[in-house]
């Protein structure tokens, strides 16, 4: 059976776990390695790699424990300057370009956030088709065919964000940075979703979002099971 599990969602800390029989693969490197490492009943063979969206903190606060231990990491070229390490473990990938980690191939794609080259990540493994994941994106410029399961972030609603009084600039910013609701079903709708099995909301804001609302309303627009992105929280693929 192929899962894929969360340690943690939204802007402290990014984790999740991908597993199929006989490899893991890590999503974002924002949960210390022993966290991993209990999930994994100490047994670090499975884990095959890491990829990496962009260099923020909540998705790239623990890389350095990841590549002492031998984990390779992968990272657009933009990501590693910006976070200014080097390791033989350290792997650059290009938007785009198909990449192998253990049996999983997996295509980065670009995604439009405030920082120097993020990507998303279309993962494909024999076991469970292809899984679409696309985090701290204001929206996303491309298409995808044949998914099979999406992690997308959902971050915030319009409504309750102008609820909040808070400065114009954090507004801003939230706004070119994160997904909405709205962009979200529009994402969704934009896409072929015939074969999608299972849909889960990332990275929701603490303040901006209503998981409850979220989740019926992207059920409804799509007539897909919606699972919300919490710590302790498995989508089977
Ligand atoms: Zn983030
Ligand atoms: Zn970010």
């Amino acid at each position: 059976m192929s899962t894929v599990k969360v340690l943690a969602s939204g802007s402290s800390g990014n984790g999740y776990l991908i597993e199929t029989d006989n490899y893991c693969l890590i999503i974002e490197a924002g949960v210390r390695l022993s966290y991993i490492k209990k999930e994994l009943n100490y047994d670090m063979s499975k884990i095959c790699g890491c990829i990496i969206t962009h260099e923020h903190k909540d998705h790239s606060r623990y890389i350095n424990e990841y590549l002492k231990s031998g984990i390779r990491c992968c990272l657009s070229k933009g990501t590693k300057e910006v976070l200014n390490i080097n390791s033989p473990y350290l792997q650059e990938i290009y938007s785009g370009s198909i990449f192998k980690v253990g049996e999983y191939k997996i295509l980065p794609f670009d995604t439009k956030h405030d920082c120097k080259e993020p990507v998303g990540y279309l993962i494909n493994h024999r076991d469970f088709g292809n899984l679409m994941f696309a985090t701290d994106t204001y929206y996303l410029p491309n298409k995808f065919r044949n998914l099979n399961n999406i992690m997308i972030e959902c971050n915030y609603s319009k409504e309750l964000l102008d609820l909040d009084n808070i400065p114009i600039n954090r507004k801003k910013r939230i706004l070119n940075s994160h997904m909405s609701i709205d962009t979200c079903v529009n994402t969704l709708k934009a896409n072929n979703l015939r074969d999608v099995r299972g849909i889960m909301l990332i990275h929701l804001s603490n303040d901006h979002s209503n998981a409850e609302g979220f989740k019926k309303r992207i059920e409804k627009e799509t007539g897909i099971p919606v699972i919300i992105a919490e710590k302790d929280v498995v989508m089977r693929l």
